[in-house]
């Protein structure tokens, strides 16, 4: 048998997301959880709350790692809880992509930009600024209200070819379609980008980000895993992708936001005005150096996440054997994948904290862990804090500095479990 062909759960129903082939080879199977950002209110402690599985698999046609929809994304994103404007280092993170976009494709007043799954409007805000006309596109209501409330023009919708048609109609096509954290939720990446081929105007550039999946496997960081994230792109699985629907990818860069991303650079395949760059072609090397155009490369991360669950149990059960009182920090999507799939409730952390007044009040899905204001840590003085957002560790510790007045230490669970200096 292939190490990467385990049977003990039957093939799921559908095929690859992206070329429709069966899917055969699982990639990591976290167990069942109950959808990450399903916050429960205190009056629902006590009814049922529905788990799904979160079994990822990698497809032996086209390399892309992905998940079964068990749930429809109208039920995921009606109402969605992320705010990105409560994370500071992201909001300046994209302040500075607004710049430096503006400049390279020299975007004025007559140009047009569309950001898909466009949030509060953290990243559009800055376009309105530079005096640059936008359009947001995002599902959630409660959250594209927001952005609307703070004169940014946001279409309540999701994106895909029917969308982009009606947008080209209404305003035209689009100079920069960008994107950021969008492409691992659609459900239908196939749709996805043929609907950006569809608004891109001649010449015009759509850039998009998304979390590296060869930073996932090299970094341990199956927390980043849940059910809204159908989809786990490399470049090589998003090349495949975007060129059968006439797109070239002619530029990348490697971000360090959530935990190593990248931002590829699209344009229509016959505008060879843009030369495709040094660093797209060393990029694609890499990975292709780095076996992910091999079906074994694949098979090891299953292994890899069963230690890294078991050193972190095993901090735990030393901590609290020893009389230490230990919490959270955070209550993002990727804590939630983790305390599930290891099991950890309030046996081990007694609360979490977090900025997002949505949150604060409201109970970590399937865990139940009590989600407070930051306040709390200060209060209760604990002697470890685990900071499950690892991505923003800099920006917590440092906001959280207090906590080493009284002795207390900072752990991140990721790559694996460490207590930092
Ligand atoms: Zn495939």
């Amino acid at each position: 048998m292939h190490p990467a062909t385990q049977e003990s759960t039957p093939p799921p129903r559908r095929g690859c997301l992206c070329c429709g082939r069966p899917l055969r080879h699982t990639f990591v199977d976290l167990g069942m959880s109950p959808l990450c950002e399903s916050y429960v209110p205190a009056e629902k402690l006590e009814e049922m709350e529905p788990f799904y599985p979160l079994h990822v698999y990698v497809c032996d046609g086209c390399f892309l790692v992905q998940l079964q929809e068990f749930v429809s994304p109208e039920h995921i994103f009606t109402e969605y809880a992320y705010f990105s404007s409560y994370a500071d280092t992201w909001v300046e993170h994209m302040r500075r992509y607004a710049e430096s976009i503006s400049d390279r494709l020299a975007l004025g007043k007559d140009s047009f930009v569309v950001e898909v799954a466009s949030n509060d409007g953290y990243l559009l805000q800055h376009f309105v600024r530079l005096g640059i006309p936008v359009l947001g596109i995002e599902p959630a209501a409660n959250v594209a209200k927001v952005a609307i409330d703070k004169g940014i023009p946001t279409l309540v919708k999701f994106f895909g070819e029917a969308t982009a048609r009606s947008v080209l109609e209404d305003s035209g096509p689009a100079d920069l379609i960008c994107g950021a954290n969008v492409l691992a939720q659609v459900p239908d990446p196939n749709d996805f980008v043929r609907g950006l081929k569809t608004l891109l105007g001649p010449g015009g550039v759509v850039t998009i980000e998304f979390p590296h999946l060869m930073r996932l496997m090299a970094e341990n960081q199956f927390d980043t895993i849940y059910h809204e994230h159908f989809s786990y792109f490399s470049f090589l699985s998003a090349e495949h992708i975007f060129a059968a629907q006439g797109l070239t990818l002619f530029d990348v860069e490697e971000l360090p936001t959530h935990g190593g991303s990248l931002r590829i650079y699209a344009r229509h395949a016959d505008d060879t005005g843009r030369a495709v760059t040094e660093r797209a072609r060393a990029l694609r090397q890499r990975e292709v150096d780095a076996g992910l155009l091999r079906l074994e490369t694949y098979a090891g991360f299953g292994e890899q996440v069963k230690e890294t669950k078991r050193k972190l149990l095993a901090f735990l059960v030393e901590a609290k054997r020893a009389g230490k009182r230990v919490v959270g920090y955070g209550a993002p999507g990727k804590g939630n994948t983790l305390l599930n799939y290891c099991g950890i409730r309030t046996d081990f952390l007694d609360f979490t904290v977090d900025r997002s007044p949505y949150k604060q009040g409201k109970f970590l899905p399937g865990t139940h862990i009590p989600i407070f204001p930051p306040e709390k840590i200060r209060e209760v003085r604990p002697d470890y804090v685990l900071i499950l957002p690892w991505n923003f560790r800099d920006e917590i510790v440092e906001q959280m500095a207090e906590v080493r007045s009284w002795g207390g230490k900072f752990v991140v669970p990721i790559p694996s479990v460490s207590v930092l200096d």
